[in-house]
């Protein structure tokens, strides 16, 4: 007899990972159009060299780019690999989230934060914006999670709550120390970005750090909250160091002026806290006991 007890997880995982792709497909729309101010909905999409109609056959995520060997049908133009990437991404990252959360109430909150998150990273790599349209809604999702998750799982599950609660919001209501835990989180993450920018702006007297930044760790930093929003950026300054050095020596350039869309390292160091963050916080914490 085949083990049946496995089966149940590793079709949720499948199921996930297909989910993953199609909103990976969404995405890819949201990343090309959101900085033209177009319409995500409407019209359907076409090709970006002849401008033909996609058809929804050659539309698959993943699959079509392979049947197409990424080239239009139309034109033999060849389609950007940005596509497919993205697609796998969002996949392996839905498979992940939902090995995070399991089967609860917390898994759309997360996955739609994740999905937030991809957005804004190739947005930023592409356009070097933080879009107004994607942080805002995102501010909003994270207070409403802040207040449903926490009673629909019956648990705190935000990382923040135990501590704020056993701490100076004991005896609080549960909604009232997660929408606290977001509004510390927001201003840490907010703040601190605020603050980076301002102060490069006195040293150099130039603008390093667009207020897109600032929204975008607001929003993390809700979610989030003020444990994870700190490694969110201990890990985002850390790798967009690394990256920014190795970018320069590669230039031979010692210009301190070049930009880095900051917005990709703290996305991937707000996913990577979402998913670990706890477990490395709390070894951290471990270590000084
Ligand atoms: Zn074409």
């Amino acid at each position: 007899m085949p083990d049946l007890s496995l089966v149940p997880s590793a079709v949720g995982y499948v199921i996930a990972g297909v989910f993953g792709a199609i909103i990976g497909s969404f995405l890819n729309v949201v990343i090309h159009r959101v900085p033209m101010e177009e319409s995500i909905v409407f019209p359907n999409s076409r090709c970006p060299s002849c401008g033909a109609v996609i058809a929804f056959y050659d539309n698959i995520p993943v699959i079509s780019y392979v049947l197409l060997q990424a080239k239009c049908r139309g034109c033999k133009e060849p389609i950007s690999f940005r596509y497919p990437a993205v697609e796998l991404l969002t996949a392996a990252l839905f498979v992940a989230v939902a090995w995070h959360d399991g089967l609860s109430a917390a898994l759309p909150f997360d996955l739609i934060f994740t999905s937030a998150l991809l957005a804004l990273i190739f947005i930023d790599a592409e356009h070097m914006i933080l879009p107004n349209v994607i942080t805002y809604p995102g501010i909003v999702l994270a207070l409403v999670a802040r207040i449903a998750v926490p009673y629909l799982t019956g648990t705190p599950h935000f990382d923040d709550i135990p501590s704020l609660s056993q701490g100076a919001f004991a005896g609080m209501p549960l909604w009232v120390t997660s929408l606290a835990g977001a509004a510390i989180g927001a201003l840490i993450g907010g703040g601190s970005l605020w603050l980076m920018g301002w102060t490069w702006e006195k040293l150099r007297g130039i603008e390093a750090m667009g207020l897109g930044d600032v929204k975008m760790m607001f929003m993390v930093g809700a979610y989030l909250g003020w444990r994870l929003t700190i490694l969110t950026i201990f890990v985002g300054v850390l790798s967009g160091s690394i990256i920014g050095v190795v970018l320069m020596a590669r230039q031979r350039e010692r210009n301190m002026q070049m930009l880095l869309p900051f917005g990709i390292f703290l996305g991937l160091g707000a996913i990577a806290s979402l998913l670990f963050g706890s477990q490395w916080v709390d070894w951290y914490a471990g270590q000084f006991r």
